[in-house]
């Protein structure tokens, strides 16, 4: 797949319609979109699709291009200023710019509000008074008609006044809402005279106690996007049937200073993982997992904290494309993604996460070697490092076998394998403790197999394996990380009313130590690594310190020796 913009731009049918319109000149050729959070959670990497999409049309489409972030925050009983900051700190994280746009649908309050009483005065609004149970009632099926609401035709003189009512707090939650004056046998239930604002005496996390009555998802969005001249107001595929209603209002509203118009994408679902913030959050409350970062998450800010990078989500964001059409991603691909982009830049470094003491009989004693090594392969301006060796080791017990299995060509009773970068030793002698574990291995080493020298005068060695020096190495802790779920779609399996914390891995986390190479002692918190042979790793952001590095696996490599 190409990575340029040429590519990309022709390959998806959101890109072809703005080619067009700007090929059209629609808006002067203008492409303003926006990425429109509800500020109750933190993000999952759906939105970093949707924030991939806006912001990525924004930076394609040259200085005639803008993208705003607005948080859509029109439900003051679900919304927080720690989700505002988090989405914020992830929209950058991900790499993109929102400027001097950054929006807050409540800063339209007053505007929207003025809408709404144009509306009633146009008679296409009006206050009912029935019950919420009553209006689902009245609402129709999807094969018969709603009935008429007894307040539909109120006159516009008793709207306006009992409108005012509403804002000025004479009514009880519930009593009275805002209705759209549409067409109560429309097939669409969403044109069935929605409610368009409704009665809330709560606290809202920006404007305060100014307000009582809030405007309705469906009633804010279209406007605000007409505030701010978005031209493009691109959303998932669930609000394709609200589409009308989006049309209606930018067509009914007068003065509005924008057009946009509404298309749909298919949502990202993916493998293994939960989408929903609200299902997320049930796992932070619940305690299910440590917090929303927690690495095991698929927030934004808990992919950060695993090791993710934002080129590899902005890569597999490439990768999967747009479509029209509901779909499903492997979780595979997404860290496919990320080891591609791993591979790149990580430092490499020899640790074992399960180990056994190897002792070469014939090594002097009190003698030290520095092994030279390449920091990255794929990056020679990385440089080198040298990690020491002596006659006590350790490698990974599942690199040695008591009894091999066929295909086996690692360490075995009386076998030889090669020290990668170092020479090939002899296993000579099992040591086992009273209960039969083995606590370490007696080997001899050939110290003319240096430099990739084969063995003279017997079998070819066929496996090379890691290590690292007893005296020498550092006891990490080490964060095994797994899939969280141990069913491709938790949701799906649960069913509407099932609960899917029933399908919760109980292997998503295992801690274990590990000997590590003394080098990384110095590592920062927030690096990447691999350890050779086994995976990508991150040292935690939060708990590592200097010298003392706590290290999350970030995902395993694709031919990695472990099995778990
Ligand atoms: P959730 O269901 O997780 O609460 P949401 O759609 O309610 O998500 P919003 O804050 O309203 O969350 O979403 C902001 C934007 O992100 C919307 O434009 C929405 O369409 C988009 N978005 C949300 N989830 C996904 C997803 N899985 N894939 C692509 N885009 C998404
Ligand atoms: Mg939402």
């Amino acid at each position: 797949m190409s990575d340029s913009p040429a590519a990309s731009a022709s390959q998806d049918f959101i890109r072809e319609m703005i080619a067009t319109d700007v090929a059209d000149q629609r808006n002067d050729g203008w492409v303003i979109t926006r990425f429109p959070p509800e500020p109750n959670g933190y993000l999952h990497l759906g939105h970093a699709k949707s924030i991939c999409l806006n912001f990525g049309l924004s930076e394609e489409n040259g200085p005639k291009a803008r993208c705003h972030l607005r948080f859509d925050d029109t439900n003051p009983t679900k919304e927080e200023v720690e989700y505002v900051d988090s989405i914020m700190e992830d929209v950058k994280w991900l790499g993109f710019d929102w400027g001097d746009h950054l929006f807050y649908a409540s800063d339209y309050f007053e505007k929207l509000y003025g809408f709404a009483v144009s509306l009633i005065k146009k008679g296409l609004a009006y206050v009912d008074d029935q019950t919420h149970e009553q209006m689902r009632a009245t609402r129709g099926t999807l094969t018969s008609p709603g009935t008429a609401s007894p307040y539909r035709d109120r006159s516009v003189e008793e709207n306006l006044d009992l409108f005012a009512r509403m804002r000025a707090g004479e009514f009880k939650e519930g009593e009275r809402v805002l209705r759209a004056k549409i067409d109560m046998a429309s097939p669409n239930m969403n044109m069935r005279d929605p409610a368009i604002y409704r009665i809330l005496h709560a606290h809202h996390h920006r404007t305060g106690d100014a307000w009582c009555i809030y405007p309705m998802y469906d009633y804010a969005h279209p406007l605000s996007d007409a505030l701010e001249s978005i031209t493009h107001s691109l959303c998932t595929l669930e609000f394709e049937h609200h589409r009308p209603l989006y049309e209606w209002l930018i067509a009914n509203v007068d003065g509005l200073p924008g057009q946009p118009y509404q298309r749909e994408f298919a949502r990202l679902n993916l493998t293994y993982t939960l989408m929903s913030k609200r299902k997320l959050l049930k796992l932070v409350k619940e305690g299910l997992v440590n917090g929303w970062d927690d690495p095991r998450m698929p927030t934004i800010s808990g992919i950060r904290r695993r090791g993710y990078t934002p080129e590899a989500i902005r890569s597999f964001c490439k990768i999967i494309g747009l479509t029209k059409y509901p779909s499903l991603t492997e979780l595979g691909l997404l860290e496919h993604s990320v080891r591609e982009d791993l591979n790149k830049h990580a430092q490499r470094v020899y640790a074992v996460l399960r180990p056994i003491k190897v002792v070469l009989t014939n090594y002097p004693e009190g003698q030290v070697e520095h092994v030279e090594l390449v920091n990255n392969p794929e990056n020679e301006a990385d440089g080198k490092r040298f990690v020491p060796l002596s006659r006590e080791l350790y490698i990974d017990a599942d690199d040695f076998m008591e009894t091999p299995s066929a295909g086996f060509h690692r360490l075995v009773p009386g076998g030889e394998v090669r020290l990668k970068y170092a020479f090939c030793i002899i296993c000579q002698e099992v040591i086992k403790d009273a209960d039969g574990n083995i606590t370490e291995l007696r080997c001899t080493y050939d110290d003319a197999t240096r430099h990739g020298a084969k063995p003279v005068g017997r079998p070819k060695v066929k496996g090379t394996i890691h290590w690292v020096s007893a005296a020498h190495a550092l006891d990490v802790e080490v964060r095994l990380y797994d899939k969280l779920f141990t069913v491709e779609q938790p949701d799906e399996q649960a069913g509407e009313e099932g609960d899917f914390t029933q399908f919760l891995s109980q292997e998503s986390l295992q801690i274990i130590s590990a000997k590590i190479e003394p080098s990384v002692a110095t590592a920062k918190p927030g690096s990447h690594f691999q350890f050779e042979r086994v995976g990508y790793f991150f040292t935690d952001p939060k708990d590592s310190q200097l010298g003392k590095p706590v290290f999350n696996r970030t995902v395993q490599l694709k031919d990695g020796f472990v099995k778990k």
